[in-house]
């Protein structure tokens, strides 16, 4: 039995990767399953797939918790440092999808016993990448992209070599404001922002994907996770979601990866690597979709997008700036503080106020750094909501 564990378990892909897992229960050993307010859910859970351990980030929680795992032999706990312990379990395979910065410790504590580290949670790449690669190989350890459009590039470069990309195409959907006149955009609501065309995410993402701040992300992220330059990543907007990512090598082949929005292929293919088996996701009737079209990524419309490129530029720790930044940003918007539009003018506004100093930090920075990084743009990001 492989030994698993799940942080962010209660979450939009920590539900699909407990799909998957519980439908071969005698494949899987379940360590730990992590949650945050969703107590019911999480011990549901930990019950069904007999985890070892259930934890929930909140401290506040623990009483909860215990009495909804009681009668059962679940062990309990709460709080961040927790969170840290359930990750120096001893599972194999670890899913990372606990949203935002949050979960870049939990991972790296993971990679430190050299587990194998399914990563959706993207936020790691963007603030840490280095490091995360640095600790995967010094401890034996695997990253694994879980983020569709990244696990596309893996599976079209499986076999290939790097040095023949030419460039990186990562699909974005465009998400709900695609089609909307740019001068109402900054009337645009919360409950209007976290309506996704075609994808069934956390609220975060889904209004990160109307931003764009999301294929910000991203891009960010295919830099740092195969190691390409700026110039060699491209976006394009694709309203059916059915192209993840496109890589293109220098004989001009251009390989797309295929398939129905449905996050357990992206899940399923790091729970199975380096195999390859069934899943239980949609074949695609190619007939039946009839086109496929594409459109330009308008950086007008998406401002989000031309700032992830000058953080790719900028390097240093101006990614951890930049999603801190975002995510202050995100909740000022759920909040109802600022505007829809404002979100990409705080995170620019606190760029241009840090990345001086963290522009030109080596690659070889640690863990205390990128939460410095991340602290300091949290504060400027809230001073300027503040006003
Ligand atoms: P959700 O909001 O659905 O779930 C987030 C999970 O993290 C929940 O289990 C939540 O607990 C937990 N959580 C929230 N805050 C904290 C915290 N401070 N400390 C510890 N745990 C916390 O998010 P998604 O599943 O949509 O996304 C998870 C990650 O995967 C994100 O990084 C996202 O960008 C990435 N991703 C998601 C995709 C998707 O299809 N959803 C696609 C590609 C990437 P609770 O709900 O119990 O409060
Ligand atoms: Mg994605």
């Amino acid at each position: 039995m492989r030994r698993v564990s799940i942080f962010g378990a209660t979450g939009s892909i920590g539900q699909n990767t407990i799909d998957l897992i519980a439908r071969e229960p005698e494949a899987y050993d379940v360590v730990a399953l992590t949650g945050g307010q969703n107590i019911a859910q999480l011990a549901q859970d930990a019950i069904r797939l007999r985890a070892d351990l259930a934890v929930t980030a909140d401290e506040t929680r623990l009483d909860e918790l215990r009495q909804a795992l009681a009668g059962s032999d679940v062990e309990a706990a709460a709080g961040r440092e927790a969170l840290l312990e359930a990750a120096d379990r001893p599972a194999e395979w670890v899913m990372s999808a606990i949203v935002g910065a949050a979960g870049l410790e939990p991972g790296l504590r993971a990679l430190q016993r050299g587990a194998t580290l399914a990563l959706a949670n993207k936020e790691s790449m963007v603030c840490a990448g280095q490091l995360m690669l640095r600790t995967a190989q010094a401890h034996g350890g695997r990253l694994l992209p879980v983020d569709s459009e990244h696990s596309a590039v893996f599976q079209a470069l499986i076999g290939e070599d790097l040095d023949a990309v030419e460039r990186v195409i990562i699909t974005a959907s465009g998400g709900a404001f695609r089609d909307w006149p740019i001068e109402d955009l900054p009337k645009a609501t919360p409950a209007q922002a976290a309506t996704h065309p075609n994808w069934d995410m956390g609220q975060r993402i889904t209004i990160d994907s109307a931003s764009m701040f999301n294929k910000a992300l991203e891009l960010i992220e295919t830099k740092e996770f195969f190691g390409l330059s700026a110039d060699k990543i491209e976006t394009v907007v694709h309203p059916e979601s059915m192209i993840h990512a496109l890589v293109g090598f220098n004989d001009g082949a251009l390989m797309a990866h295929v398939g129905p929005p449905d996050m357990r292929h992206a899940i399923g293919f790091a729970l199975h690597h380096p195999e390859r088996k069934p899943l239980p996701v949609e074949r695609l009737d190619l007939v039946k979709l009839g086109q496929m079209t594409f459109r330009p990524a308008c950086e007008i419309r998406w401002p989000a997008l031309r700032l992830a490129r000058e953080v790719m530029e900028a390097g240093g720790l101006c990614g951890a700036a930049f999603n801190a930044a975002k995510e202050v940003a995100l909740d000022g918007f759920i909040d109802g503080a600022i505007s829809f539009t404002r979100m990409t003018e705080v995170v620019e506004e606190v760029l241009s106020r840090v990345s001086p100093r963290l522009r030109h930090i080596d690659d070889d920075f640690g863990l205390d750094m990128v939460v410095e990084a991340d602290h300091l743009a949290r504060v400027e990001a809230g001073n300027i909501i503040a006003g």
